[in-house]
């Protein structure tokens, strides 16, 4: 069994509080500056201009095919999946089972950018859906934000490098393309880098030890880097950090932590 870590106390503290609109209240050591917000704010609503999203999940078509958890309604997003799809620009897409393209909502205003598929990924065509991705998802609804509508997930290469290896310098070339048009057509408020290939490969920056949590800009969008969430399976006392980092991202969405009391 795992052991709840701290965005599990924070997912538990957003229920308690949502449930009896009540502070709820932290382990002391925890975080110092950690929020009892009563009530969890609604999503600030779409710009109308970005267009609506669809209310329903994309139902399986053929049981087979893995369908992305959100049914997206950009023409032009289907078909750079589909491109992607029959991509062989590299030698990952000799070796993939599947190639993925992304998950959550296309016209999301928060976006996640990882390094690339690993076995699970490479198994059901969808981003971070291993033990990294359920912590991921954690990390995500601790912000207070919801995976499947509010988030748009992608990877700096979208066919698995074998043996979980980082991608190499050609990898990342070839396929990057395929990305900064994700971006351009999500066009979000904000992206979270996970990790240093994203770091590396989207600003040729190293060093995410030292990166983490400053601010960069692409393109005019916000970019916060933060650690990978396999470094933080492997390093548990690195969440901290981290969470620190995604509350300098919620403030950007007024979704600010209340200093405890
Ligand atoms: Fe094409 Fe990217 Fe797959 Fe390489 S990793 S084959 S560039 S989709
Ligand atoms: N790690 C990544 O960087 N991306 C995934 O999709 C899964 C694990």
């Amino acid at each position: 069994m795992r052991k709840p870590d701290i965005f599990d106390e924070i997912i538990q503290c957003l229920k308690t509080g949502a449930s009896t609109g009540a502070d709820a209240s932290m382990g002391e050591d925890t975080l110092n500056d950690f929020f009892t917000r009563p009530r969890r704010p609604a999503a600030p609503a779409r710009p109308a201009a970005r267009g609506a999203a669809s209310p329903a999940p994309a139902p399986a078509s053929d049981g087979s095919r893995p369908m992305p958890a959100y049914a997206p309604d950009l023409p032009e997003w289907e078909s750079l999946r589909s491109e992607c799809a029959a991509c062989m620009k590299c030698p990952l897409g000799r070796t993939r089972t599947h190639m993925v393209f992304a998950d959550g909502n296309p016209h999301a205003e928060l976006m996640f950018i990882g390094e690339g598929p690993g076995a699970d990924e490479d198994a059901s065509g969808v981003p971070f859906v291993g033990r990294a991705g359920e912590l991921l998802s954690r990390m995500i609804a601790a912000m207070t934000f919801d995976r499947a509508t509010e988030t748009c997930i992608a990877n700096i290469v979208k066919c698995r490098p074998p043996g979980n290896r980082n991608p190499s310098d050609e990898e990342a070339a070839a396929c990057m393309p395929y990305l900064k048009r994700q971006i351009e057509m999500v066009n979000p408020k904000v992206i979270v880098l996970l990790g240093a290939v994203p770091l590396l490969y989207l600003f040729n920056l190293k060093g995410i030890m030292k990166l983490r949590g400053r601010w960069l800009d692409y393109g005019g969008i916000r970019v916060m880097p933060t650690y990978h969430p396999a470094f933080l399976l492997r390093n548990p006392p690195a969440k901290k950090d981290a969470w620190a980092d995604l509350q300098a991202v919620m403030a950007e969405f007024g979704r600010k932590p209340v200093p405890r009391r």
